[in-house]
C-alpha cells in the first residue's frame, strides 16, 4: 500500500471520491467545469448581443438620417415633399420611439417640409433632426475609425456643407461662407481618407461622388455661383451623401453578420464541446462498468465452481492493473485447488483403504460379539461383551461418520428418487430413538399437521439420517424436559412441497458464539457431553450437506440453559402414493433360505454363518470365487452373498461366470459384501451382474431387508398370519428391535418398562377419576409410545383411542376406554415376557 500513499493536500478529494459513485464522480467534476465556463459563455454571448444590438440600433439611426437627406433634397430632384415626407413618417411610426424623434420631427416637419419658408429655415430643422438621430442611434459613438468618420460626414458634415452651399447662393458676401464650406470639403475629404485606409473596399464607392461634388464646388468657389452651378453642387452633394449612406449601412450590416456568425461559432463549439465530453464521459463509464462487471461475473463464476477462463479486458489503464492482479491471483488459487482437490483424492484413497483395513476386522469383531450375546452369559460376562460391543459400534458410527463425510466432501453424494411416506419416515426415525429417550427419561414428541403430505418422492434414508442425527443430538444434550420432533408444509408449488423439519429440545443450548461454527466438521461445542456420550463432531457438517445437496438449508436457533431447535428446509416432489406398509413388512419378513456365503477369510465365515442361521437359514461357504462358481453349478441356491475381494477369482469375475451359466442358475440372486469404500465400487459390482451391494461389518437389519428383497419369495407363513388386526404385539417390530438393537439391549427395555410405564399408567387412572380430559390424554400419549416402542400393539391402540377421545372432548368414552387399561397391560407386558424367554 506504500506506493499509494497521499499526499495529505489531497487527502479530503481522495476521501470525497471515494465516496461516489462514478455517476455521480462526472456529475461533480462537470458541474465544477461546467459553472465558471457557463458563466464566462454567457458573459460572452451578452457581449456580443449587445454589439449586435448596438449596431442595429445604428442602421435603424442610419436609415432615419438618410430619409430626413431624402426629404431635403426632394425639391432639388424634383420629387413630391410630401410624397418623401410620407415615407419619412412611415419610418418615424416605426422607429421615432426606439430614436426618440417623434416630438422633434413632429415639431419641425412643417418648417421643413413648407416649400414657402426659406432654405435655412427647412434646413435647420432637417439638420436638427439629422443630429438627434444621430446621437440616439449610437451612431456618434460608433467604434471603428471607418463607420466613424462616415457617420461623421452624414450626420455633421455634409448637411452643414449642404447648408453653407444653400446660404452661398443667397448670401451677399459668399467668400466666408466659401471659406466654411471649403473646410468643410476638406474636413470630409480627410475622413474619407481615413476610411479609405481602414477599409479600401469602399474606394469604389466613395471616390467618384466625393470627386464630382469636389468639381461641383470648385465651379461654386470659382465665383460662378450661378443656379446652374449651385444646382450641380447640391445634385453632387446629395449624390454623395446617399453614396456613403449606402457605405455606412454595408459597414454596419458586415459587422451585424461578424458578430452574428461569432455568436453561432461560439455556440457550436460549446455544443461540440459539450457532446465531445459527455461521449468521452460515457465510454469512460462503460469501461469502468464493463471491467467491473468482467470482474464480478468471473469471480461470480468461480465462486459456483467454474473456473475456466481468466477476465480479459482491451483497457490499457490502471483498471488492467487490477484485473491483471485479479487474474493472477485467480491463477493461483487455481493451482492451489488442484493441489487440495489431489489432496483430497489422496486422502479419499487413504481413508478408502483405511476403512477397509479397519472395517474387515471389526466386521468380525462386532459379528462375534452377536453371536456370544446369542449364548448363554453369565450376568459379569453379559455386562463386559456388551461393553465390547458398546465400544465397537461407537467405533464403526465414527468410522462411518468419517468415511461418510470424506464421500460427501469429495461430492459424490448420490441421492436416490424414490416414493417414500413422509409421516411414518419421521415416526420411524423416533421410535428408532425413543429407547434412548426413555433411559434419560425424556419426553419424545412428534407432531405432524394433518395437512402434511404423506408420499412424496426423494432419498428417504439420507432424510431419515439428518433426522436420526437431529433428534439424536437432542436427546444427547438434553438432561429432562422433552425433545420435540415436528415436519410442517411451508407452500410449495405445482408438484413440490417445501417442508420444514424442526426438532427442539429443552436441553443445554448453544452460546451464539459457537452457532455459526456448528454445522463445520469436527466443531464440538461441549467437550465434556463429547466425553460423556461420545461423538465425532462431525453429524451436523454431514446433515448440512445433505440438505444443501437436496437444494435445502439447515440452521438453529438457541438460547443456552434453555434448548435448542435445529430446523432444515427442504423441497419435495409430491409421489402419487406412498409404498404400502404390507409391501415394507414384506421386505422384513422372509422364509428360511439356503444361502451360499463365497469369503475368503475363516472369520467372516463364521459371523456371516451365526448370523444367518440365527434368522433360520441354511448356510453353505466357498472359501473363494472359483468354489463359489462351482457351488452355483451343481446346486440351486436361493441366494449368495459374494465378498468383493478374494484371491484367486474375486467376486467380480466369479458373478461374470456365475450370470453365464444356462437357466435359474445364471439368474441366482448375487448380493455383495465388501469392507471397502472405494469410489465406483458399487457401479463395478452392478456391472459385473450383482443385485445388491452390502457394506461390512454386515448390518444385520440391512441383510435381512436385503434378503427379503432379492431373494424372491413367499411371505413366511407365521408373519403372514400376523397381519391382521387385534393383534397383542406387534412381532415385525419387535423382530427389527432385536435386529437392530441385540436381544440385551431389548431384554433391558423390557426389564425396565413397567417402571417407566407406572407413573403414567396412575396418572391415567387418577386423571380419570377427576374425569380430567388434559391429564388423561397427556398420559394416554406418553403411554401410546412406550407402548408402541415395544410393538405393545393393543395397548398402543387402546391409548391411542384414549387420547383421540379425549382431543374430541368425549370424557364418557374416555373414562370408559381408561378401565380397560390395566388389563391390556397385563396381557401384552405378560406376552412380552413370554416372548423374551
Ligand atoms: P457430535 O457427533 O459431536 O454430536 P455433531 O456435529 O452432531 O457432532 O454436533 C456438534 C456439536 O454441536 C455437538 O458436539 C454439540 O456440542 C453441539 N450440539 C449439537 N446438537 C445439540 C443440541 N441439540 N443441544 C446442544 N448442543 C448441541
Amino acid at each position: 500500500m506504500n506506493d499509494c500513499r497521499v499526499n495529505p493536500l489531497l487527502r479530503p478529494a481522495v476521501r470525497l471520491m471515494n465516496r461516489l459513485r462514478y455517476p455521480r464522480k462526472f456529475v461533480l467534476i462537470s458541474l465544477l467545469f461546467a459553472a465558471p465556463l457557463g458563466l464566462t459563455l454567457y458573459l460572452w454571448l451578452a457581449e456580443l448581443q449587445q454589439r449586435i444590438s448596438f449596431a442595429e440600433k445604428e442602421r435603424a439611426g442610419l436609415a432615419y438620417v438618410s430619409a430626413v437627406h431624402r426629404v431635403l433634397e426632394a425639391p432639388l430632384l424634383g420629387r413630391q415633399a410630401d410624397v418623401v415626407a410620407a415615407d419619412l413618417d412611415a419610418l418615424d411610426r416605426r422607429l421615432g420611439s426606439e430614436l426618440e424623434t417623434s416630438a422633434l420631427w413632429a415639431s419641425v416637419r412643417d418648417g421643413v417640409l413648407d416649400a414657402g419658408s426659406s432654405p435655412v429655415v427647412r434646413t435647420r430643422g432637417a439638420l436638427q433632426l439629422i443630429a438627434h438621430a444621430g446621437d440616439t442611434s449610437n451612431l456618434i459613438l460608433d467604434p471603428d475609425l471607418d463607420s466613424y468618420y462616415l457617420m461623421d460626414a452624414l450626420v455633421t458634415r455634409l448637411p452643414e456643407l449642404a447648408a453653407q452651399l444653400g446660404a452661398i447662393s443667397q448670401a451677399a458676401r459668399p467668400a466666408a461662407k466659401l471659406g466654411v464650406a471649403q473646410a468643410l470639403l476638406d474636413g470630409i475629404g480627410r475622413g474619407h481618407a481615413v476610411v479609405l485606409r481602414e477599409s479600401p473596399r469602399l474606394r469604389a464607392a466613395l471616390e467618384p461622388s466625393l470627386a464630382e461634388l469636389g468639381q461641383a464646388f470648385a465651379i461654386v468657389a470659382a465665383g460662378a455661383a450661378t443656379p446652374a452651378a449651385s444646382v450641380r453642387a447640391q445634385t453632387a452633394l446629395s449624390a454623395h451623401q446617399r453614396a456613403v449612406a449606402a457605405a455606412l449601412d454595408a459597414l454596419l450590416e458586415a459587422r451585424i453578420d461578424r458578430f452574428t456568425t461569432r455568436r453561432a461559432l461560439l455556440l457550436s463549439v460549446v455544443a461540440l464541446a459539450l457532446v465531445t465530453v459527455s461521449y468521452l464521459w460515457a465510454g469512460f463509464y462503460i469501461g469502468v462498468l464493463r471491467a467491473v462487471r468482467a470482474l464480478d461475473r468471473v469471480s461470480e463464476r468461480m465462486r459456483s465452481g467454474d473456473w475456466s477462463g481468466l477476465v480479459t479486458l482491451e483497457t490499457r489503464d490502471e483498471l488492467h492493473q487490477v484485473v491483471d492482479s485479479f487474474n493472477r491471483v485467480a491463477a493461483e488459487l487455481i493451482v492451489a485447488r488442484d493441489q487440495a482437490e489431489a489432496a483430497t483424492r489422496a486422502k479419499s484413497g487413504f481413508l478408502a483403504v483405511m476403512s477397509h483395513e479397519i472395517r474387515t476386522p471389526l466386521n468380525g469383531v462386532l459379528g462375534m460379539v452377536h453371536l456370544i450375546l446369542g449364548t448363554k452369559l453369565d450376568d459379569a460376562q453379559r455386562h463386559y461383551v456388551l461393553a465390547v460391543q458398546e465400544s465397537g459400534e461407537a467405533l464403526l458410527s465414527i468410522l462411518n461418520d468419517i468415511l461418510d463425510f470424506s464421500k460427501l466432501e469429495a461430492g459424490r453424494i448420490e441421492l436416490t428418487d424414490e416414493a417414500f411416506d413422509l409421516e411414518r419416515l419421521v415416526n420411524g426415525a423416533v421410535t428408532l430413538l425413543a429407547p434412548r429417550a426413555q433411559e434419560k427419561r425424556l419426553a419424545l414428541e412428534t407432531r405432524l399437521p394433518p395437512g402434511l403430505p404423506r408420499a412424496l418422492r426423494g432419498d428417504a434414508g439420507r432424510l431419515r439420517q439428518v433426522l436420526l442425527n437431529l433428534i439424536g443430538n437432542a436427546i444427547k444434550f438434553t438432561e429432562t424436559g422433552f425433545v420435540r420432533v415436528e415436519a410442517e408444509r411451508r407452500g410449495g408449488e405445482g408438484d413440490a412441497a417445501h417442508l420444514r423439519f424442526a426438532v427442539s429440545d429443552s436441553g443445554i443450548g448453544i452460546g451464539a458464539e459457537a452457532r455459526p461454527l456448528l454445522f463445520r466438521e469436527f466443531t464440538q461445542v461441549d467437550r465434556s457431553a463429547t466425553r460423556r456420550f461420545g461423538g465425532t463432531g462431525l453429524g451436523l457438517a454431514i446433515s448440512r450437506r445433505i440438505v444443501e445437496a437436496m437444494g435445502g438449508e439447515i440452521g438453529v436457533e438457541s438460547t443456552p440453559g434453555r434448548g435448542s431447535t435445529f430446523w432444515f428446509r427442504v423441497s419435495l416432489p409430491l409421489a402419487e402414493r406412498a409404498p404400502s406398509r404390507a409391501s415394507e413388512r414384506a421386505l422384513a419378513a422372509s422364509r428360511p433360505l439356503r444361502i451360499l456365503v463365497a469369503e475368503d477369510n475363516a472369520l467372516n465365515q463364521e459371523v456371516a454363518r451365526g448370523l444367518l442361521s440365527r434368522q433360520g437359514h441354511t448356510v453353505e461357504i466357498a472359501a473363494d470365487g472359483r468354489l463359489a462358481v462351482e457351488a452355483v453349478r451343481t446346486k440351486q441356491y436361493d441366494v449368495v452373498l459374494m465378498d468383493v475381494h478374494m484371491p484367486g477369482l474375486d467376486g467380480l469375475a466369479a458373478t461374470r461366470e456365475i450370470r453365464r451359466l444356462p437357466g435359474d442358475r445364471g439368474r441366482t440372486p448375487i448380493i455383495a459384501l465388501s469392507a471397502s469404500v472405494l469410489p465406483g465400487e458399487t457401479q463395478q459390482c452392478v456391472a459385473a451382474g450383482m443385485d445388491a451391494y452390502l457394506a461390512k461389518p454386515i448390518d444385520p437389519s440391512a441383510l435381512a431387508e436385503a434378503l427379503a428383497r432379492h431373494a424372491a419369495s413367499p411371505l413366511h407363513p407365521s408373519f403372514a398370519a400376523g397381519a391382521g388386526g387385534g393383534r397383542v404385539l406387534d412381532e415385525d417390530h419387535l423382530r427389527r428391535l432385536f435386529d437392530a438393537l441385540a436381544p440385551a439391549r431389548v431384554a433391558a427395555l423390557i426389564d425396565g418398562l413397567p417402571e417407566d410405564a407406572r407413573p403414567h399408567r396412575e396418572q391415567l387412572v387418577a386423571a380419570s377419576a377427576r374425569n380430567d380430559l388434559d391429564g388423561m390424554r397427556n398420559a394416554a400419549h406418553a403411554l401410546t409410545g412406550i407402548a408402541a416402542n415395544l410393538g405393545m400393539l393393543s395397548l398402543s391402540e387402546l391409548s391411542a383411542a384414549i387420547e383421540q377421545a379425549c382431543g374430541e372432548g368425549r370424557a364418557d368414552a374416555a373414562t370408559q376406554l381408561c378401565d380397560g387399561v390395566t388389563a391390556c397391560w397385563d396381557e401384552a407386558y405378560a406376552r412380552l415376557r413370554e416372548l423374551e424367554a
